[in-house]
């Protein structure tokens, strides 16, 4: 990974993480990503046709028992054309609330760690494998995800993404078909479905706010992912 800016090394901070770095080399002194702007290589508007329509019809979808206890769907929330996709498992109390992913102590970690990546969460896409609360936060039922998983499977049609970051385990285990536990499916890359995206699996934020020990892991797949996306 190229030399960290001071906003990442603020970011790494913020996640209590210290990180060692060689000095700068001479090839080090390239701008960083941060300054960069967002690039859309993939043909503006075009590919987004269907996205607004999609979103209307996630915001009225009763395809699951889940539309009647939501206060609100959480479609996702970004960049429709980025490079990075993070998918969690599913809304929480405070998205149902406000209608967007990952908002509360979860997802300001979640913005320091893409922070700590050199961007900003406007630049990458977030969005969760279901659109509405489970209520009281309990574990999605495949009958819920099966009915679902096409607006996220869309959702990527449309970003079109070099990389999806799965958050947790409940996502890992649904974006890569498996019942693996999370420690067996990190440090390994994924497809995406039938596509060729590259997918790796890191620990969910609000995992790492109970168990900060784990953020060095979490760091460490956030390098992973860097890495394949920097050699593709
Ligand atoms: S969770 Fe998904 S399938 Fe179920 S009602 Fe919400 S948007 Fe529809």
């Amino acid at each position: 990974m190229q030399r960290l800016s001071a906003r990442q090394r603020r970011c790494l901070d913020a996640m209590a993480i210290q990180v060692w770095e060689a000095r700068a080399t001479a090839a080090d002194t390239r701008p960083s990503r941060e300054s960069a702007a967002p690039e859309d290589t993939r043909g503006g508007e075009e590919h987004r046709g269907n996205w607004r329509p999609l979103q209307q019809q996630v915001q009225e979808c009763v395809r699951c028992e889940l539309s009647k206890t939501r206060t609100h769907t959480v479609f996702g929330a970004g960049n429709e054309s980025a490079d990075w996709m993070f998918v969690g498992e599913a809304p929480g109390a405070e998205e149902d609330r406000q209608g967007l992913p990952f908002v509360g102590r979860a997802g300001r970690l979640l913005t320091a760690m893409i922070g700590a990546l050199g961007m900003s969460r406007e630049e990458v896409y977030i969005a969760n494998v279901l659109k509405c609360r489970p209520p009281n936060n309990r574990d999605p039922m495949g009958a819920e995800v099966r009915e679902c998983e096409s607006y996220l499977h869309q959702q990527v049609a449309h970003v079109r993404p070099k990389i999806i970051v799965a958050l947790g385990r409940f996502a890992a285990q649904s974006l890569v078909k498996t019942t693996r536990p999370i420690g067996k499916l990190r440090n390994q890359v994924f497809q995406f479905e039938a596509s060729e995206i590259p997918l790796i699996v890191t620990y969910h934020p609000a995992y790492l706010l109970r168990n900060p020990l784990d953020k060095r892991k979490a760091w460490q797949d956030l390098c992973l992912a860097r890495r394949i996306l920097d050699s593709a």
